[in-house]
């Protein structure tokens, strides 16, 4: 019963990320091509690239989304960005521009309730996206 679970417990373990296949690769379950981590988060190539550089950075906590980050824990979004710069560089992005991309929610385009950032490069991006 999702009622019966504070929103706490079930960002860490409760029924909502039993299923969820971003949790399922950070435990190893699903395989991934891995490009970093570190105690908070994992860096792994999308499935589906849209760029020659294509990756997801996501929490080891599951958070669905934006909106569900207790705002005690938002400097999760902090070390996100700051290993977004890292990987930007050591992938050879920083001179010629790259993009970090959330898609929140139905209308933002999130097709994958535990929240992620694209790393998007090495080629010429277009704005606005579709
Ligand atoms: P969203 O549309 O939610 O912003 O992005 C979800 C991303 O996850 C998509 O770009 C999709 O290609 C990627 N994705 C979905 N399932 C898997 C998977 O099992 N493995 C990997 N590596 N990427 C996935
Ligand atoms: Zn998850």
């Amino acid at each position: 019963m999702l009622k019966s679970i504070s929103k706490k417990e079930r960002n860490r373990g409760g029924e909502r990320m039993v299923d969820c296949i971003f949790c399922k690769i950070i435990k190893g379950e699903i395989e991934s091509q891995r490009i970093y981590e570190d105690d908070k988060v994992v860096a792994f190539k999308d499935i589906d690239p849209q760029a020659p550089t294509h990756l997801l950075i996501i929490p080891k906590v599951h958070y669905s989304n934006l909106l569900d980050i207790p705002e005690d824990e938002l400097n999760i979004l902090v070390h996100i960005h700051s290993v977004a710069i890292k990987l930007a560089k050591d992938l050879g992005l920083a001179d010629k521009g790259f993009r970090i991309v959330n898609n929140c929610g139905k209308e933002g385009g999130q097709s994958v309730d535990h929240i992620h950032y694209h790393l998007l490069g090495g080629r010429q991006l277009t704005w606005p996206p579709g």
